[in-house]
């Protein structure tokens, strides 16, 4: 059987004509027949790809190639199937939504919270001056967590910098921060220190690194994740489960998306409520008349969208 792999990486370097080089990289994608999504900014590049391990490494090799993103860190996994099913490449003004606008206050590419590798954070974490703090949002660290880490009560990552207040009680404390992949931390650990925090440190690479070369220790539940996978493993040392299914209670990391179009909520179900809910989160979601058909998956193909003229969200491919 073919080996795909499927790359997840983000990079802040300076890209000058960042629509023209989005139309160009949509183009590279596509001949190397991967799928995915990709999001160009000035501020750099935001990506995860799916493909043959051929066209992967030659994916990697080409980016690296160009001076700009010679350093990224590509995370590669091995899966059966492509994660995506088709190739995006867009252009945004962010490459991931912070809601912080002003290159003068947050650019990681100046100042950013030190990074730290997957082992000097484990050693780092458990200290009594040391505060870790989770800055994904709640569908993502009520999946999974590091032990005793701090978590936020937000929906969307651009709701964290309302949320500094409430931390301003850890100031005295060094601040470790994670997120998935890294991506989001850059800036969150940028704003704490714009802040006033006096050290802020953050885990390179994020959980999924840390799951790789780390093992995983501490790290409780699985980890929520942007493709068709829905969450992964992390922790093989010492693994737990922390989720419940949303409908009745009982312990599942199974997470799903609601098979109601509209709502589409990212919620953990369990297998029976699933059979019996058809893959819904409630009873008005289970009798809604677009209500797709459940497969046990609970992940759901995007449905094409008409074609958005706003530059900002301008989608390149459909
Ligand atoms: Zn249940
Ligand atoms: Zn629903």
């Amino acid at each position: 059987m073919e080996k795909y792999n499927t790359l997840l990486y983000y990079c802040y370097s300076t890209i000058a004509d960042a629509e023209q080089f989005a139309a160009d990289h949509l183009k590279f994608c596509k001949s190397l027949g991967l799928t995915g999504r990709i999001i160009v900014a000035e501020e750099g590049l935001n990506g995860t790809v799916s493909g043959t391990a051929e066209a992967c490494k030659q994916y990697i090799d080409t980016v690296h190639a160009d001076p700009r993103f010679a350093g990224i860190d590509f995370k590669v996994d091995e899966v059966d199937t492509p994660s995506f099913v088709k190739m995006h490449v867009r252009y945004k003004s962010e490459i991931v939504h912070s809601g912080l606008r002003n290159p003068e206050i947050i650019d990681p590419k100046s100042k950013t919270g030190k990074h730290l590798n997957p082992k000097e954070f484990m050693e780092m974490k458990d200290r009594d001056d040391v505060v870790v703090l989770d800055v994904r949002s709640n569908y993502e660290h009520n999946l999974g967590k590091f032990k005793n880490a701090i978590t936020l009560d937000i929906e969307n990552f651009r709701d964290f910098p309302a949320m500094i207040n409430e931390l301003a009680q850890y100031k005295d404390k060094k601040i470790l921060t994670y997120c998935t992949g890294g991506i989001k931390c850059e800036k969150a650990s940028a704003l704490l220190l714009h802040e006033g925090f006096p050290e802020v440190y953050q885990l390179h690479g994020g959980i999924i690194k840390y799951g790789k070369e780390a093992g995983g220790k501490d790290f409780e539940g699985k980890c929520y994740v942007f493709d068709g996978r829905l969450s992964v493993d992390v922790n093989s040392v010492n693994p737990v489960v922390i989720s419940k299914c949303f409908n009745c209670g009982t312990v599942t990391d199974k997470m799903i998306n609601c098979a109601n179009p509209e709502c589409n909520e990212h919620f953990t179900q369990c297998d029976n409520c699933g059979e019996a809910m058809e893959g819904c989160c409630s009873d008005a979601c289970k009798t809604h008349p677009r209500k797709r058909v459940y497969d046990g998956t609970g992940y759901y193909v995007k449905v094409p969208q008409p074609i958005n003229t706003d530059k900002k969200g301008l989608k390149l491919q459909y």
